[in-house]
């Protein structure tokens, strides 16, 4: 038995790690058989009822490390939804490449903390290396780009909205009707006016009315959307940085999604005029196949980070920065803080950007292709052509949200909606496993229309 007190560091740390690493594979086997489909069934009373099943999840004398690992890990495996099962396709939830999560065993082993030097010497030095590769790729005939590590779209977002309003007081911030909703809660977070929401043509921003918003506000900055979360559209970038740059405001781009098709040539038109924003919110748990929170930021100009500057004597004293430890308090607006860029770096050295790219391209070429399966499937109705990997589609009759649910009770597939305008709801399949192909989604396709006609019977 492995003392449940082992150290995961140090001279021997590796060899417990031997010990109850394959406890917690056998236990992730065990429970995905446990598993028939890609989510549990039975909905939320049968998932509660198994966690309920450990009662006292916290017990006065602890059941050791192996039989906590297997139990939890069983229970986790049995009653998630596995988004590296095609059908489960709802969200920008990706299914994680092994050698990510490989990369977090030897990240969570030494825990290095990413807030001072001395508790990070080489992670800190690799972190800065790997920003430096990503802010030349979204800025690369800038001088001084650079970026920074953030949990996900919403904190990137909320640094774009605290750097704008830093350089100018009283900023307004402006989003498209299509924005993320990470953009609102920014500017209430921030002090901030709510953002003028500029409206949309078809599900991108309109660059006109974005001009005529801009000609009535004061300093402003505009946030616009490279692939949204509803239907992976992409605003029209370079005609929006144009309009910013004639009045004066500010532009950070919303590119938790699209953003990593920058690693695709065949992909990279879809973001031109990009490398024209302030700063760009960038997420590898979503296209980049990273175990959540890979959240990246990047400025066009490394100055403008200065604004998150901060002293603390016991982290970052004048002297010792004087003296040559880099100061790494001002890289975020977190304390402590993990070593996320470490499996992002692993990851995209074993894959190369080419690699990556390639992913990209064949979740973008799969939607096409499933949602050329719907416009000639006779039960079901597309509501048009992906741009990235979100296909929209509904049932030509039967209750569309009724459809959602039922099968996400069963466990049978996880899909998601989106309402759109004129308030019509639609079924979201957001396409992110990159060795899926449409034959895989056939047969979602088909249970999908089945189901709606079977509900539709039982209501009629
Ligand atoms: C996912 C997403 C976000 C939120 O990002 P988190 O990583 O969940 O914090 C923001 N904006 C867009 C467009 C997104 O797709």
């Amino acid at each position: 038995m492995v003392d449940s007190t082992a150290l995961a560091g140090g001279r021997q740390g590796h060899e417990r790690l031997a010990e109850l690493v394959p406890v917690v594979l056998r236990g992730l086997a065990a429970g995905t058989a446990e598993r028939a489909a890609p989510g549990p069934a039975g909905g939320p009373a049968a998932v509660a009822a198994s966690v309920a099943a450990l009662e006292p999840l916290v017990p006065e004398r602890g059941v050791g490390a192996e039989k906590a690992l297997s139990e939890l890990a069983t229970l986790l495996a049995a009653g998630s939804v596995d988004p590296a099962d095609p059908w489960c396709a709802a969200h920008l939830h990706c299914p994680p490449l092994a050698v990510g999560v490989a990369a977090d065993i030897a990240a969570g082993a030494l825990n290095p903390s990413m807030d001072s030097w001395d508790q990070a010497p080489v992670a800190s030095e690799l972190e800065r290396a790997f920003l430096t590769a990503i802010a030349r790729l979204c800025y690369p005939a800038e001088p001084a780009p650079d970026a920074v590590v953030t949990t996900g779209g919403t904190e990137s977002n909320l640094l774009g909205l605290l750097l704008a309003r830093e350089k100018h007081q009283n900023v307004r911030p402006v989003c498209g009707r299509n924005a993320h909703h990470s953009v609102a809660r920014a500017a209430w977070l921030l002090g901030l006016p709510a953002p003028v929401v500029v409206g949309c043509e078809g599900e991108r921003m309109s660059a006109e009315a974005l001009g005529e918003v801009l000609r009535t506000t004061g300093p402003a900055v505009v946030v616009a959307t490279a692939g949204t979360t509803d239907t992976g559209d992409i605003d029209p970038l370079r005609e929006i940085a144009r309009v910013c740059r004639e009045h004066g405001a500010r532009l950070h781009v919303d590119a938790s999604y699209g953003g990593l098709a920058l690693c695709s040539t065949r992909l990279r038109p879809l973001l031109d005029g990009l490398a024209e924003a302030d700063s760009v919110a960038l997420d590898l748990h979503k296209f980049g196949w990273q175990p959540i929170a890979s959240g990246l930021f990047a400025v066009r100009d490394a100055a403008d980070l200065a604004a998150l500057n901060v002293q603390a004597e016991y982290l970052n004293a004048d002297d010792d920065t004087e003296a040559g430890l880099p100061d790494l308090l001002g890289r975020s607006i977190r304390t402590s803080r993990r070593p996320d860029a470490f499996r992002m770096a692993v990851t995209m050295r074993a894959l190369g950007l080419h690699g990556m790219g390639e992913l990209i391209e064949r979740c973008c070429a799969t939607a096409r292709e499933v949602a050329d399966a719907i416009r000639r499937h006779p039960g079901l109705e597309l509501r048009g052509e992906p741009t990235l990997s979100t296909v929209l589609f509904r049932p030509v009759s039967g209750d569309v949200a009724e459809v959602r649910r039922a099968l996400l009770e069963s466990g049978t597939a996880i899909i998601g909606r989106a309402t759109l305008p004129p308030g019509e709801v639609w079924l979201k399949l957001t396409l992110l496993h990159p060795h899926a192909t449409a034959a895989d989604y056939q047969g979602l396709l088909d249970t999908v229309a089945a189901t709606a006609r079977a509900g539709a019977a039982i209501a009629s």
